[in-house]
């Protein structure tokens, strides 16, 4: 039986870098939907366009090919086990869909962590995010910043290179996005509540403690 835990919250409220601690615990992938969608950007085709383009709005992409990409990553090998999703279900159908994948390989979701932020913090979490070149180290230029800072500008602590913005991290975009998960992922919660998956977490501790929260909750579902 593999361990799928699924990571739900507003946009800021520690998914991505939560969501990379647990897989580097359980050896399971994170599988975030939004990464999925951004490595499209590479790219040249009306529906890879199409794509960049709903997500510089803060919208959602349609369930039907969010779905397929999922099901295809799932898919894969190293996720046989198990996985760390990461901005997925994010709709009824959604969540529909992921459960009916499971089903069919005789597997099902362990555990729904809500990551509990305000809208306030959402917003300055979201616009204050920064990423290495390589994406593998996220800042926070309010609550977790680089070391450095020159002429303005934001630097790795590792490489010294700037750090980068993703294009959906200015005001409108966060805005939208933090609506549209209110009015549509939100819901979500009781669904899994009447499945008896769902934990509250508070996310606005340090990241430590976020974690720490995070693995209690695993280790009581395991
Ligand atoms: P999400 O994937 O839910 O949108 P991220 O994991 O990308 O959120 O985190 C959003 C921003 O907030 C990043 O800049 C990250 O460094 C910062 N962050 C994440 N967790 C915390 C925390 N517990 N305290 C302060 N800042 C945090
Ligand atoms: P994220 O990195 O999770 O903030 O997602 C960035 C963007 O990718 C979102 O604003 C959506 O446009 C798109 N996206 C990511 N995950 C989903 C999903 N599960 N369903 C629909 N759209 C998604």
């Amino acid at each position: 039986m593999g361990i799928f835990i699924i990571l739900m919250g507003v946009q800021g409220a520690g998914k991505g870098t939560q969501a990379r601690l647990l897989s580097e615990k359980y050896g399971i992938p994170q599988v975030s939907t939004g990464d999925l969608f951004r490595a499209m950007k590479t790219q040249d085709t009306p529906l890879a366009r199409e794509v960049q383009e709903i997500m510089k709005r803060g919208e959602l992409i349609s369930d039907e090919l969010t779905n397929r990409i999922v099901r295809e990553r799932l898919a894969q090998d190293d996720a046989q086990a198990g996985a760390i999703l990461d901005g997925y279900p994010r709709s009824q159908g959604q969540a529909q869909a992921l459960d009916a994948m499971l089903r069919e390989r005789g597997q099902q979701v362990k555990l729904v962590a809500l990551l509990e932020l305000d809208r306030h913090l959402a917003i300055m979490r979201a616009e204050g995010r920064r990423f290495s070149l390589d994406k593998e180290r996220t800042y926070n230029i309010y609550f977790n910043p680089p070391q450095y800072r020159v002429a303005g500008v934001w630097l790795d602590d590792k490489t010294k290179e700037p750090l980068i913005q993703r294009e959906d991290d200015y005001r409108d975009a966060v805005v939208r996005r933090i609506d549209v998960y209110f009015e549509t992922t939100r819901p979500l919660i009781d669904f899994y509540q009447a499945q008896g998956k769902l934990v509250h977490v508070n996310a606005n501790q340090s990241i430590e403690a976020v974690s720490e929260a995070l693995i209690q909750a695993v280790e009581q579902h395991r």
